[in-house]
């Protein structure tokens, strides 16, 4: 049975996923009146389904540090201001660094305190506390934040669409939007699979990779690559209660604690990229990778004898040539505000993004001046004005 859509709205957010849903949400936060999702599938089914959840705010850009503050505090907040349980653990957040890469995580620690994340560096004796066993004679620096932890995005994202919901949103999965429509004015409306048409005058594309076909017949080229990455679980053998998230940027990994008792690791070595099809890969970590994760392991937690593999799985990022967001009005095609490429930061920064993208469509501009709507523009790859960070670790320089 095809769902019964209204024949206009005033904005359709393309795309249930955590961006899509944050947005809603946003816009009706705005007293946006008339906003519809369209999502082809349902919410949360897309790579936020697959996310590590991981929330910290340690960027060397400063737009996206205070993003992820807003994302902290949103998470931080739930109870009061979402409806739902949104699975946020605070568990602190512990990165280690070489000694190559010392003075640039101060030089981080220090912006990152300048627009308000309360981070500070901790001493090996510290992270030995907070993680006993842990290999810890390779790095030479660590940063902390105490706020930091992690969640779990497709519930956070169900409890932004509920949220959304409840001021009068109109959330329908099953959707697909086959095209945007446009006239000489701008966008004009989207028409669905089915051959519907909604008739509206404000479209936010956030359909994850597959934003790239939509945008492209309105001569827009989004600059997104897909890339396959694999996570995999253990069972460690030893407690895991109170454990920290570790970013380990010796040994390029992200490990934490996963509900249940088990231990989570993540690639943070970006050098080796597996480009992929967003509907068809390989939903599990290959051999290749699972021996990465044994050495890996071996090396930085030698008290992890006795830990089994549990299980894999593998999801997409959405990534752009400098690792960053596009969250952006377009020149081309008046009426689009495009919220994709995500790049692999796409949860904790997902109420930031939301808000972000309301300020886009209902002023056209940011209202946050540490969130300047020039760093995500779509434009700066055009203008070789790539979004970095200025303290870029000669390590994992992309992720952080
Ligand atoms: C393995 C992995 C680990 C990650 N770990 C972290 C982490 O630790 N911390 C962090 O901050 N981020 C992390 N991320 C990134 C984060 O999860 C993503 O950036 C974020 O979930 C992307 O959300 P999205 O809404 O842009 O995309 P998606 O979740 O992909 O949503 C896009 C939605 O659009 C829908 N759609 C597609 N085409 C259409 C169409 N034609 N019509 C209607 N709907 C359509 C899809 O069905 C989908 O639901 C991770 C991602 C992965 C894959």
């Amino acid at each position: 049975m095809a769902a019964e859509l209204p024949a206009t709205a005033e904005v359709v957010v393309v795309g249930g996923g955590i961006e899509g849903c944050a947005a809603a949400w946003a816009l009706a936060s705005r007293d946006v009146g008339d906003v519809l999702v369209l999502e082809r599938a349902t919410v949360g089914s897309g790579g936020t389904g697959k996310s590590s959840g991981i929330v910290r705010c340690h960027y060397g850009v400063s737009s996206l540090a205070a993003m992820a503050r807003v994302g902290l505090e949103t998470f931080e907040a739930a109870a009061d201001v979402l409806v739902g349980e949104i699975g946020f653990h605070q568990t602190g957040y512990v990165v280690g660094v070489g000694q190559a890469d010392v003075d640039a995580l101060r030089a981080n620690l220090a912006a990152q305190r300048e627009v308000g994340v309360e981070t500070e560096e901790i001493g090996a004796s510290d992270v030995a506390r907070l993680w006993p066993g842990v290999r810890l004679d390779d790095f030479a620096a660590f940063g902390w934040e105490a706020r930091g932890g992690y969640g779990d995005a497709y519930l956070t994202a169900q409890a932004f669409a509920a949220t959304a919901r409840s001021h009068g949103v109109r959330i329908k999965q099953g959707v697909a939007v086959a095209e945007i429509l446009r006239d000489p004015a701008g966008v004009c409306g989207v028409r669905t699979a089915d051959g519907s048409v909604v008739a509206t005058r404000r479209v936010v594309l956030a359909a994850g990779p597959w934003s790239v076909a939509l945008a492209a017949p309105l001569g827009l080229d989004l600059p997104i690559r897909v890339h396959r990455e694999e996570i995999v679980l253990l069972k460690p053998g030893i407690p895991t209660q109170g454990l920290p998230v570790l970013s380990d940027l010796v040994s390029l990994q992200y490990v934490r604690p996963d509900v249940g008792g088990e231990i989570l690791f993540g690639n943070s070595d970006l050098d080796t990229l597996k480009p992929a099809d967003p509907d068809a890969y390989l939903n599990r970590a290959d051999d290749a990778f699972v021996e990465i994760v044994v050495d890996k392991v071996s090396h930085r937690f030698p008290d992890l004898d006795d830990a089994v593999l549990a299980s894999s799985y593998a999801g997409c990022y959405d990534v752009t040539p400098d690792y960053n967001p596009i969250v952006s009005l377009t020149d081309a095609v008046p009426g689009l505000v495009v919220a994709a490429g995500f790049s692999g930061h796409g949860f904790k920064i997902s109420p930031a993004v939301g808000r972000l993208v309301a300020d886009l469509v209902v002023d056209g501009v940011s209202g946050d001046v540490l969130v300047p709507e020039r760093d995500f523009r779509l434009g700066r790859f055009a203008d070789g004005e790539p979004l970095r960070s200025p303290r870029p670790y000669t390590t994992a320089g992309q992720m952080r």
